[in-house]
């Protein structure tokens, strides 16, 4: 008994189960086996097609898109400064940047939960670039997978050479754009053009994340490729707690067709109508049988269905051996539908996202917060007077500098501010400032006044910050 057969036998894993002990792409002494997927052919194939096109003019032109002065998204990660939908998140948006991860990822098991790996086998970044973009580069330049495995095979001569150098030096320029294109998400495309046209001395960090960058796609799509679906994709970890038998997967229908037999003009009574082709295998970017039934390593991205509907209309049998099903539906022939578990997550994300709406909406363009200058309790001013000093920090999310003045909402005193003028807060910036709040002293009737202090660009109002004010309680009596 080797050690498989040992581990399997200790686990119960029958023998039909066997796949799940290794990777595809490893072979028994550990070392990777390389995929030489066939390139696929079909509607799907077509569809995704189509797909990638509509992918690729969002992504290469999202960047310039400018709403108000602003980039419609950026993720500046080093700044801590997000633009989303041309509003700008700070740090101090945090719980709205919280709220937005929580309810994406209820969004995303909910759509798991429904309709399974969709999401990696058609808008996927990673695999709308592998297989949309450098395979297909791939396919042009070294042809199929069969002429690939000849290419690989043969000497270092001249026609091997001018392929090999074709192919690595396309992939690196599409790679180098695609880095390009991905910094401009994180720095705006007008800091990119400065790294580009300026002297890379002036731009030093700036120029590496280029390279950095450029480096890291050209390894994943030269040498990763699949295993960073398979390996390294938190999202593609998780299938197996986020799927359940209900799910639309792309699925092999066993009942149809087993007992596989490979096609014959006269078949066998019992024979199912799967023919053993291995079509579906062959074109399998992650180099799975989808036949073992429903495997962590599949992307979802149909090929196998497009191969082996080729083959059935080939043999003259229906259609559909491969397709979009859910277990039970090809166990016990059960419609996709919507299940209890889907309407819980359904009702989450709807609670979350009204949540998050409200917050958005009701989110202040200009915020800021007023406190009582430290270790300072109030200064008598005269004999009928106490001031307290504050400090006030303001942020302006928006693309204009505002000078901002303050008045007292709610008290009949002054404010005196500490500079002898308005508060500059330049735009997407901050701004800080001090001030005294004087009261007439017969207005201090507490320990601890409750103060509303307007923030004012000319006439009209911004916003209303709450602050405390403190002073000896006045007593008529002892006037
Ligand atoms: S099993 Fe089919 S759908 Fe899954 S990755 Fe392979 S070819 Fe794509
Ligand atoms: S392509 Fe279809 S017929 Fe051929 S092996 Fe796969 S499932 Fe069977």
């Amino acid at each position: 008994m080797d050690m498989a057969e040992e581990i399997r036998s200790t686990l119960k894993i029958s023998k039909e189960d066997s796949f799940r002990d290794h990777l595809a792409t490893v072979d028994a002494k550990g070392k990777r086996k390389w995929i030489y997927a066939q390139k696929p052919k079909g509607k799907f194939y077509n569809i995704r097609t189509y797909v990638s096109w509509g992918f690729f003019i969002i992504f290469f032109s999202l960047p310039f898109v400018y709403i108000h002065g602003r980039p419609l998204f950026l993720f500046n990660i080093p700044e801590a400064r997000f633009i989303i939908f041309g509003k700008v998140f700070w740090p101090q948006d945090f719980f709205i940047f919280g709220l937005t991860m929580i309810t994406f990822i209820v969004f995303i098991v909910l759509f798991t939960a429904a309709f399974g790996r969709l999401f990696c086998g058609w808008v996927c970044p990673q695999t709308i670039f592998m297989e949309m973009l450098f395979r297909k580069v791939e396919y042009l330049v070294e042809g199929d997978a069969a002429s690939q495995k000849l290419l690989k095979a043969s000497p270092w001569n001249r026609n091997k050479i001018f392929r090999k150098t074709a192919k690595h030096l396309s992939f690196f320029v599409l790679s180098f754009i695609i880095a390009n294109f991905f910094l401009s998400y994180i720095i705006g495309v007008e800091q990119l053009g400065k790294i580009i046209s300026e002297p890379v001395s002036e731009h030093f960090g700036g120029f590496m994340a280029i390279v950095i960058f450029s480096g890291v796609f050209y390894g994943v799509y030269v040498f990763f490729r699949e295993q960073a679906c398979t390996v390294i994709c938190p999202y593609g970890r998780l299938q197996s707690v986020l799927l359940d038998r209900n799910s639309m997967i792309v699925a092999y229908d066993y009942k149809r067709g087993e007992p596989r037999e490979k096609f014959k003009k006269t078949a066998s009574i019992d024979a199912g109508d799967c023919i053993d082709c291995f079509q579906c295998v062959k074109v399998c970017p992650t180099g799975i049988d989808i036949r073992n039934g429903t495997q962590m390593e599949c992307v979802g991205c149909t090929a196998c269905i497009d191969a082996c509907d080729k083959m059935m209309k080939a043999v003259g049998k229906p259609t559909g051996l491969v397709r979009y099903a859910s277990e039970n539906g090809i166990a016990n022939g059960e419609r996709l539908h919507y299940t209890n578990r889907m309407k819980f997550y359904t009702v989450l994300l709807v609670v979350l996202t009204g949540l998050l709406s409200t917050l958005l909406l009701t989110r202040k363009d200009v915020d800021g917060t007023v406190i009582r200058a430290a270790g300072m309790l109030y200064q008598e001013r005269g004999k009928d007077s106490v001031s307290n000093l504050y400090n006030i920090r303001i942020i302006n999310k928006t693309v204009k500098d505002i000078p901002l003045t303050l008045k007292l909402e709610n008290a009949p005193g002054r404010i005196i501010e500490a500079e002898g003028r308005a508060i500059a807060v330049p735009k997407e910036g901050q701004g800080k400032g001090s001030f005294f709040v004087v009261l007439p002293g017969k207005m201090i009737t507490d320990r601890k006044i409750k103060l509303k202090i307007g923030l004012y660009e000319g006439a009209k109002k911004i916003t209303t910050l709450s602050t405390n004010f403190m002073g000896p309680i006045y007593h008529p009596d002892l006037k």
